[in-house]
Order: structure tokens, then C-alpha cells, then sequence
């Protein structure tokens, strides 16, 4: 069987200025990921332009970290996938966690934003999670099966090709967060990768990456990416300096 492919990526949400990002940018211009493994940066929209500019002819890839789902229009404060695309960035994270408590954001939102995405060429980094009280409750593998399914419906084999998604358990983000056992990650994901491929149908050969994002950190980051339906990591503080974050993406190989 081939070596899977592995992505890590390293999401800032609202950090770093455009001067700190651009420096961080520069620190990683020269890094060459491990074969097999593609390595990804979502800074502020602030430094899109800027950091994808100083990565451009880097394998690491750029992304924003959310967009709105118009073109354009009078949508004040909002960001579309053309002006994401025309800032260099190829990714586009949809539906983060952050984004879903406390910005409104719904299955439905996230839909209208995924194939936006798609439609101007961009790949949707799509993330999905289950809240503490869901967990608790153990219906975490509903809430995960219903927001895959909305998040990508309507798509095409083609679009399929170009998704990723991130399971990111709500109760595993951030300093509060504990990170989540890899035996339960790896139960959620092998019933995953079920669901996905019952949306993308029983002859697809599509393989969507399914990322596992959540207090990931050196000292969990190998249990992860060695378990066989987990295709990566997404990662919040343990990836913002860059010294860090590649020593993270060497730590895989
Ligand atoms: C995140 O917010 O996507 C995340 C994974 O954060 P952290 O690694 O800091 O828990």
C-alpha cells in the first residue's frame, strides 16, 4: 500500500500582526516538509497576502482561516473566496469551532461557504466537532455524521477530491482543553471515514483527509498521525512559532 499522505497545519486565528506574521512567514520560506507530508499556515486575513507572497515558492501551503460564502456585495466586514484566491492563499478553513459557539455559524453556512470555496479554486479545510455535553451524552458520532453530511452536500467526485475535513472535538480546543485519547480518535474516525464514504458514494475512490485537531502538541503529535484513518493534524498553540511548528512536522517522519 502507498505511504499515506499527511498534513499538519497550524492555524493562528487572531495572532500575530502583520509584522510578526510576516516575520514567521520568513522563518518558514526555507523549510522543506518530510516527503509525504504537506505542511500548512492559516494566518489573519490581515497578512494573507504577505505571508502567501513570502511562501509562494515554498511547499508550504497558505489558507485563511474562514470566508463568506458571496462574491461580493454589501457585506460589511466580510471576506469572499475570490479576494482569499487573489491574495495567494489555496486553502480555506470552514467552519472552525470558534466560528460555529460564537459567530453563528450553522451546518447550513457551512455549506453555502464549501462550495464557494470549490467554486473559486480554493480547498475547503473543513472542521467538525462535538461539544463536551454531546460527548458526554455519547452522540458525538451524530453530531460528526450530520455535520459531514451537510458541509458536503451537493458536491461533485471532482470536489471531493479537493476537501479536507478536521474532526476538532470542541472539548479538546485550546488551554482548557484536554486532548482527546487516540483510541477514541481512532474509533471516530474509522466510523468517519464510513460516513464519508457513504456521501461520496460505494465506487468512489476518493479519499477525503481527515485530520484530527485538539491540544495536539509534541508529546501526542506521533500516537495521532500513526493511527491508520487519522490523515494529519490541525493544529492551534503548539504550532504559532515557527520554530515549533517545523519541528512538529519533522517529529512525523
Ligand atoms: C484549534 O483551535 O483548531 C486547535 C486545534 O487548537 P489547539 O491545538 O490550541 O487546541
Amino acid at each position: 500500500m502507498d505511504q499515506k499522505t499527511v498534513w499538519i497545519g497550524t492555524n493562528w486565528k487572531m495572532n500575530k500582526g502583520p509584522a510578526e506574521a510576516v516575520a514567521a512567514a520568513r522563518a518558514l520560506a526555507a523549510f522543506r516538509p518530510p516527503e509525504g507530508v504537506r505542511a500548512f499556515v492559516n494566518p489573519p486575513f490581515t497578512s494573507l497576502k504577505d505571508v502567501s507572497a513570502i511562501l509562494q515558492d515554498s511547499p508550504v501551503i497558505v489558507g485563511a482561516q474562514n470566508m463568506f460564502w458571496e462574491d461580493s456585495g454589501a457585506w460589511t466586514g466580510e471576506i469572499s473566496a475570490p479576494m482569499i484566491a487573489e491574495c495567494g492563499a489555496s486553502m480555506v478553513v470552514i467552519g472552525h469551532s470558534e466560528r460555529r459557539q460564537h459567530f453563528g455559524e450553522t451546518d447550513w453556512t457551512v455549506n453555502l461557504k464549501v462550495r464557494a470555496a470549490l467554486k473559486h479554486g480554493l480547498r475547503p479545510l473543513v472542521c467538525i466537532g462535538d461539544t463536551l455535553d454531546e460527548f458526554e451524552f455519547g452522540v458525538s458520532q451524530e453530531t460528526l455524521a450530520r455535520q459531514t453530511k451537510i458541509a458536503l452536500h451537493g458536491l461533485s467526485q471532482g470536489d471531493f477530491a479537493r476537501v479536507l475535513v478536521a474532526y476538532e472535538p470542541v472539548w479538546a480546543i485550546g488551554s482548557a482543553g484536554r486532548p482527546a485519547e487516540a483510541p477514541f480518535v481512532s474509533q471516530i474516525h474509522t466510523k468517519l471515514r464510513a460516513v464519508m464514504q457513504e456521501i461520496t458514494g460505494p465506487d468512489s475512490t476518493v479519499r477525503i483527509p481527515l485530520l484530527y485537531g485538539g491540544s495536539v502538541s509534541q508529546a501526542n503529535i506521533r500516537d495521532y498521525v500513526a493511527l491508520p484513518d487519522v490523515d494529519g493534524v490541525l493544529i492551534g498553540r503548539a504550532g504559532w512559532e515557527p520554530a515549533d511548528f517545523m519541528k512538529l512536522v519533522d517529529s512525523v517522519s
